[in-house]
């Protein structure tokens, strides 16, 4: 089943303890999509500037992303400027320009309303609820957000979350958005907001799912060469609603663990390289098996009761 989402289609300079890039592909949208599309067909609802390079559409084509709702308007791309330090789990952001996102007044093609399954990409949080006001009776609704909409835009965001199901959010916003420093108690926060299921991504500690009545935690791969954290969580995004937007029938417990697991691996893949670098190259093969190595990782026999 087809898989919406709005967000950003960035430039994004770098600065990583391994080295430095500038005006590379990034943006919300574009980490999310492209890690959907292993899974899903994926639409895009975004805007690019006049300075976006056509040989960044052809890549996302070439992934059989539909973007009838990405337009090219007048003016700069977004851009998104961060560095990371050793400590890799936390970018600071250095700077934000919305550019052509400030003017932006997104209209869903026909073709789109339909569209069963929804992710709010990480943008503005007006953005986000006039995108939900465009379609027509969705299965399921999830967001995404960052500090920038937290501090800048909270009412707006609040709104927005009333009508989403299913939020992801890093510890950092969890804590920010609640007020709560715990993280159980954030996600309970959270999900007194709107959604009823909350997914607290944590870097390289993995991440944890709650609704009201389960927690489920995630490792994340070990790896041994992290280069560039940036788009992990919107990666980690589109490999979870892929997976859910694959499945027949109901969105359960199980095919919310699966859907866990499958956001872990796709986000490993893309840390590894700069950019969508990994992302680019990697095979479903690659997916399958450590999909397959997720499953060793956490494997432990039930040996029964403890003895004393
Ligand atoms: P993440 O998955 O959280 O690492 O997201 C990284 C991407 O988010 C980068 O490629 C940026 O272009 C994009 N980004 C950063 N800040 C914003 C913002 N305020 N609104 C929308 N997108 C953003």
């Amino acid at each position: 089943m087809s898989l919406l989402v709005v967000g950003s289609v960035a430039l994004d300079s770098l600065e990583t303890p391994f080295g430095q890039k500038e005006d590379v592909l990034g943006g919300s949208a574009t980490y999310f999509s492209t890690s959907a599309s292993f899974f899903t067909p994926v639409q895009v609802v975004a805007v690019v500037g006049e300075d976006f390079p056509e040989g960044h559409l052809t890549f996302l084509k070439s992934r059989g992303i539909d973007l009838e709702g990405l337009t090219r308007e007048p003016g700069r791309t977004f851009r998104w400027r961060g560095r990371y330090g050793w400590e890799l789990n936390e970018a600071q952001t250095l700077d934000t320009q919305l550019n052509v996102f400030q003017s932006f007044s997104p209209k869903l093609p026909e073709a789109y309303r339909d569209t069963p399954y929804v992710f709010l990409g990480n943008i503005h949080p007006e953005l986000q609820a006039q995108v939900l006001d465009q379609v027509k009776a969705p299965k399921l609704v999830a967001a995404d957000t960052m500090n920038f909409w937290i501090k800048g835009s909270r009412a707006a965001l609040l709104k927005t979350l009333e009508r989403v199901n299913l939020l992801f959010v890093n510890d950092a916003e969890a804590r920010q958005l609640s007020g709560e420093h715990n993280v159980v108690k954030a996600a309970r926060a959270i999900l007194g907001m709107g959604p009823s299921r909350v997914v607290i991504k944590r870097g390289e500690y993995g991440a944890l799912l709650f609704d009201h009545d389960h927690i489920f935690a995630c490792p994340a791969f070990p790896l041994s060469e992290v280069f560039d954290p940036t788009g992990a969580g919107d990666t980690f995004a589109g490999g979870f609603m892929g997976t859910l937007a694959t499945a027949r029938g109901a969105v359960d417990q199980p095919l919310l663990r699966r859907a866990m697991v499958m956001g872990s691996v796709m986000a490993s893949f893309t840390v590894e390289k700069f950019s969508l670098e990994r992302l680019r190259e990697v095979q479903r093969p690659e997916i399958h098996a450590r999909f397959a190595e997720f499953r060793r990782l956490t494997h432990f026999d039930d040996l029964g009761p403890i003895e004393a």
